[in-house]
């Protein structure tokens, strides 16, 4: 899946309160099974902010989360659904515009 498809599909579906995020984040099972998406709606970075720390802080940087446009896009085979992302995310904003859902359900 192209980068742009995987991203079209997040906003698509994605509905952070109707969805089943991972709150557990050290489980090697639960690790394997997420991918994050970002709400695009809210999300700083795409809503004309300055904010990059999902990028930063990835484990995986520039393979599960590049930037394009001055964006944080993730890249779905590449993320391994650790949670760093979303637990920066809230840290920062209170609440998390990217979190990981689990594979299967809107990814
Ligand atoms: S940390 Fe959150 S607000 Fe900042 S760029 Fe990533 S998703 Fe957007
Ligand atoms: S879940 Fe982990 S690997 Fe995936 S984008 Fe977030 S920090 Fe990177």
């Amino acid at each position: 899946m192209k980068r742009r498809e995987f991203l079209n599909i997040g906003v698509q579906h994605i509905n952070f309160s109707q969805q089943e995020s991972l709150k557990t984040t050290d489980s090697e099972e639960g690790a394997k099974s997420g991918i994050a998406m970002i709400d695009t709606g809210s999300c700083s970075a795409w809503t004309g902010g300055d904010c990059r720390m999902c990028y930063i802080k990835c484990p995986l940087l520039d393979k599960a989360i590049v930037i394009e446009d001055f964006k944080p896009v993730v890249i779905g085979e590449n993320c391994n659904g650790c949670g760093i992302c979303e637990n920066i995310c809230s840290m920062i904003n209170g609440k998390a515009f990217i979190k990981v859902f689990l594979k299967g359900i809107n990814t």
